[in-house]
């Protein structure tokens, strides 16, 4: 499985998800190319909302992931326990069934 992401073709910067406008510099549609990444990627860092927004049941455990060209991705944590979580850790990152970014250790 691989990542959707844009690549910005005048400041090179990655985005996920895919836009048409790069957010770095402002540059706009036809400027931005769509690419995949691996969905392995390092945690960068993480947290755990004991009050969620509604439609999610607390506590949760969000987590910023890192993979290739410098790209970041907040996604949800799909176990509850966060005994096993360290920053720097490899980790991969998926889609659960309601198309949102999960990763695991
Ligand atoms: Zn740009």
């Amino acid at each position: 499985m691989s990542i959707s992401a844009s690549e910005c073709s005048s400041c090179g910067k990655v985005i996920i998800p895919q836009r048409s406008i790069c957010p770095k510099c402002g540059i706009s549609r036809g400027s931005m190319r769509a690419i995949e990444l691996s969905e392995y990627g390092t945690l960068e860092s993480y947290t755990v909302s004991q009050f969620p927004p509604s439609k999610f049941e607390a506590p949760i455990t969000l987590g910023i992931v890192k993979l290739e060209r410098n790209a970041l991705v907040l996604a949800l944590c799909n176990s509850r326990d966060i005994e096993d979580l360290e920053i720097g850790m490899e980790v991969r990152l998926s889609y659960d069934e309601k198309q949102r970014f999960v990763f695991q250790a």
